[in-house]
């Protein structure tokens, strides 16, 4: 006779019927499947009821607390400010893009104002890149950090980015693996719930959600990345984390960048005071929200890119992971050019498609274990919005090995629009503010 709590088939099917989950059924269901009390069919099942039937918030906020309570959770409050306060933590999450290595510049920038900034992040899988990629791309730079090691690093340096241990909310951990093999990956509250347990379990007091919107991001329209951001926002705030979100626009690729050691040479020019507009813009505006949502308000992010203070704490988060950030960074060994087709004005560069010719050209990988190439990736010539001349290269195409090209070529297919003088393209950055 089965001394379990509750029947996995009685779960189910309360929530196949638009039921409610009462708490003890959500504690009992994350504790019996992470430790091997529920079949996979079954929480596959359950995982497809909540997809097509929802949950609310209540439940969303026990499944998130379940989730966490599956593993440890981090403790930050033994670091202090210089006069002995104890220092504020500030983190961001992106829902992941094309381009997207705002963290680069960002976790140094914030750090210049005193918060410090613990971004556990991830590589990438599939068309959207993973910061730690883009990092290990720099000689010597090691992604796994210990605990005692990350905190030293929060103390003296301020920003550190690395690996999240496998501690954190282990639930998560394989409840997406199956939902990724079952067509369940796209539940709001499924996705909110694993991206939250894990910041929370991650111990920062505050938290910037940086929801993309578009085709190259996870959620192609704007109803379902607001849906998103607001459960994230209430997620958070339940769990007492101070959350905001911005919805930003991802139907073009961030700056003028996809790969990884090309991406982190145009951070290291935004850390410099230059780099592309929209790259440093949102960068600024993500550091402004991180900041008031630690309680400092009376911070210029933009002039500490300016004066080089965000570098020298750059300089400093690197060399504090064994990287050298005045070493040479690789760089591919072939190259191909794509040219403009037309006279007029660049109206669209998809996402999407540029993820995906920078992943089948070697920054992306296919499966976890796959190597990356650092110096594989996609440079733009211009930006939606930029006028152009039939011949002028429009991109290059980076790689090591040349049999990629055609592919990636192929996924290029139609991705440049370029219209008649006079167009105007949505250039839209920031499309909203979330918060509650
Ligand atoms: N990222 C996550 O961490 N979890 C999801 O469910 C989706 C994206």
């Amino acid at each position: 006779m089965s001394t379990e709590a509750f029947d996995a088939v009685d779960v189910i099917r309360t929530k196949r019927d638009r039921g409610r989950l009462s708490d003890a059924q959500i504690d009992w269901t994350i504790d019996a499947y992470t430790r091997g009390g529920i079949a996979d069919e079954q929480m596959a099942a359950l995982n497809m009821a909540i997809l097509l039937n929802g949950m609310d918030r209540a439940e969303i906020s026990r499944w998130t607390a379940a989730m966490i309570a599956s593993g440890e959770r981090m403790d930050f409050s033994s670091l202090r400010t210089p006069d002995g306060g104890v220092k504020p933590t500030t983190d961001k999450h992106s829902t992941g893009g094309v381009g997207d290595k705002i963290t680069l510049p960002l976790a140094p920038l914030v750090a210049v104002f005193g918060v410090a900034v613990p971004q556990l992040s991830g590589r990438g899988l599939g068309h959207t890149g993973g910061t730690l990629d883009k990092l290990e791309a720099i000689p010597g730079w090691r992604a796994d950090l210990s605990n005692a090691e990350m905190l030293d690093q929060l103390q003296d340096v301020g920003a550190v980015i690395c690996a999240a241990g496998s501690g954190l909310a282990p639930a998560d951990k394989k409840l997406y693996a199956l939902r990724d093999v079952t067509g369940t990956v796209e539940a709001i509250p499924l996705i909110a719930s694993s991206i939250m347990s894990k910041k929370i379990a991650e111990g920062t007091g505050a938290l910037v959600l940086d929801v993309k919107v578009g085709s190259g991001a996870f959620m192609k329209d704007e109803a379902s990345a607001r849906e998103l951001a607001e459960t994230m926002v209430a997620l958070g705030t339940d769990a007492g984390v101070r959350t905001v979100a911005l919805l930003t626009n991802m139907r073009t690729p961030l700056g003028l960048t996809a790969g990884n050691a090309i991406e982190v040479e145009e951070s290291v020019e935004v850390l410099a005071g230059g780099g592309p507009a929209d790259v440093v813009e949102l960068t600024v505006r993500l550091a402004e929200e991180m900041l008031a949502a630690a309680g400092v308000h009376d911070a210029d992010p933009a002039a500490a890119l300016r004066d080089g203070r965000a570098m020298d704490v750059w300089n400093r988060m690197i060399s504090a992971q064994g990287g050298d950030p005045h070493a040479a960074l690789p760089v591919a060994r072939e190259s191909e050019v794509v040219y403009a087709q037309a006279d007029g004005i660049l109206t669209e560069l998809d996402a999407l498609q540029v993820g995906v010719a920078a992943w089948r050209l070697g920054a992306g990988r296919a499966r976890k274990e796959d190597p990356v190439q650092a110096g594989a990736g996609v440079r733009m010539h211009a930006k939606p919005g930029d006028p152009v001349r039939r011949g002028q290269p429009l991109l290059t195409l980076l790689t090591d090995t040349p049999e990629r090209f055609e592919r990636a070529q192929e996924a290029l297919e139609g991705a440049a629009v370029i219209a008649p003088e006079g167009a105007r393209p949505d250039q839209r950055l920031v499309i909203d503010r979330i918060a509650e």
